[in-house]
């Protein structure tokens, strides 16, 4: 069997060309979860094979090396398996684990000539991704990712010490939907966020103890249950959580609400956590959840609920958990999040349109940046978007607010507007020449000059309206 590359895919296939036609030896491309990665470097590497290349394609979970060697078969391509307890082999084409080749580094024979590095926002000089890349400089590299960003903020390009040296930009989640590749995620979030004060901070994100504490509360995870009956229609979902006993209590809670609900973890024998994300496949489980398992390189398509548990300021972990539920499937025409720990609006709508850089971020910057991305929240049916007048999911039209505001007790209220302070402004707007406006002015014992600034004012605004057009 052959597969078939989209147009987009071919697009992007063009644009590595490119970047290495160019001279670039250590491109990184960056592509949303659900375009096809794998499809896309598994054809790159039968290609390079094919030219007499030697390619290694390194990733880091078992998983991965599962659905690489499936994807590599499907492309008719040879390939050999570099694990722990599998024999090694000559094939052109060689998966490797990362922990595994990392260990047999010093005495493999076996060199490549390009190497393709999954979930390359691992890579740094001190991973063992980046032992890997050290340990072949002549080799040419081809990193994939869909978050090129680190926790810690430092950068993956050759300027900030790392080592990819241009960016080959793939199509966003906001344009896979419009093509229909991805589902279109709608976020529901809880109107109050949840308090995470003294939850301390680790190695750039929360600390999973102290969260774990915070999270596993029966006001939450009631909550969500409420949530998901409310807006799932029962479809299948994973709950991503804390902790093991999290995750236990939340599956338990989805139980007792009349659910069929299951969490896995990797204490379990592979054989049960298989047939439970299978059940969840098939539709036998609605509700799977797990603290860790199922955040990278798991494929249901039918899972059309994402139910978020765990806060995380790692940008790469969210958008990986959302990721989970974004597959198209047949009838199924969004994809819901239900938010319960403000990662929407720490990070942003999942199909925001981002800015990437091989550059180093002070933590401040992107602090800053989280901050500007604008979201609305709807009062009623408490669905997260992009600004708008009215709901996109329940049409709840918003209110205009009046424009002023007084202090009262410290709290900020609404007051209805003044009655003759809005006569005044209606006789203003009224007024459609300089004149009138001079006339105004007189009548209400202004300077002549209030005249002249408010007309020039209008003018000003007239222009810039148009100039936004
Ligand atoms: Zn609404």
């Amino acid at each position: 069997m052959s597969i078939t590359l989209r147009p987009y895919q071919d697009a992007m296939l063009g644009d590595v060309r490119d970047a290495f036609r160019s001279g670039f030896k250590t491109p990184l491309l960056t592509a949303p979860t659900g375009s096809g990665k794998t499809v896309l470097f598994s054809f790159v590497a039968s290609k390079a094979a094919g030219k007499g290349n030697k390619v290694l394609i390194l990733v880091h979970r078992q998983e991965l090396i599962r659905q690489t060697s499936a994807t590599l078969t499907a492309f008719d391509v040879p390939h050999g398996i570099i694990a722990s307890g599998v024999p090694e082999t000559d094939e052109a084409v060689q998966v490797a684990s990362v922990q595994t080749l990392v260990r047999r580094l010093d005495r493999m024979t076996w060199t490549p000539t390009l190497i393709v590095v999954d979930e390359a926002h691992h890579a740094t000089r001190t991973t063992g991704h980046g032992r890997v890349l050290a340990h072949y400089p002549e080799a040419r590299v081809l990193g994939v990712t869909a978050t090129p960003e680190r926790l810690d903020g430092q950068g993956l390009g050759a300027l900030a010490g790392g080592f990819f040296d241009a960016l080959v930009m793939g199509p966003t989640v906001a344009e896979l939907v419009q093509l229909g590749h991805l589902s279109k995620p709608v976020v529901y979030a809880p109107p109050s966020a949840v308090d995470l004060s003294g939850i301390r901070t680790v190695a750039g994100d929360f600390n999973k103890g102290d969260l774990a504490a915070a999270m596993n509360r029966p006001a939450i995870t009631g909550d969500a249950v409420q949530h998901y009956a409310r807006h799932c229609n029962s479809a299948p979902a994973i709950g991503f959580c804390c902790s093991v006993a999290h995750a236990e209590s939340v599956a338990e809670a989805f139980k007792a609400a009349g659910y069929q609900a299951a969490s896995i973890d990797g204490t379990l024998d592979p054989d049960t956590r298989a047939q439970r994300i299978a059940d969840l496949g098939s539709g036998a489980l609605q509700v799977l959840t797990s603290c860790e398992i199922i955040s990278e390189g798991t494929d249901i398509p039918i899972v059309a609920a994402a139910i978020l548990l765990r806060p995380t300021q790692s940008l790469a972990l969210y958008l990986q958990q959302v990721g989970r539920c974004l597959r198209p499937f047949p009838g199924k025409d969004r994809a819901v999040i239900l938010d319960h720990v403000g990662n929407c609006h720490r990070h942003g709508l999942p199909d925001d349109d981002r800015e990437w850089s091989l550059d180093s971020k002070p933590r401040r910057q992107r602090k800053k940046e989280d901050d500007e991305t604008p979201t609305r929240q709807c009062e009623h049916c408490y669905e997260v978007h992009r600004p708008a007048p009215e709901c996109p999911s329940c049409g709840f039209i918003y209110p205009v607010k009046s424009r002023r505001i007084e202090q009262v007790d410290g709290d900020l209220q609404e007051i209805a507007p003044d009655p003759a302070r809005l006569a005044a402004k209606r006789e203003q707007a009224k007024a459609a020449t300089l004149d009138d406006l001079r006339k105004i002015a007189a009548a209400r014992g202004y300077s002549p000059r209030w005249a002249e600034h408010v007309y020039r004012a209008r003018q000003a605004k007239q222009t810039a309206w148009r100039g936004a057009r």
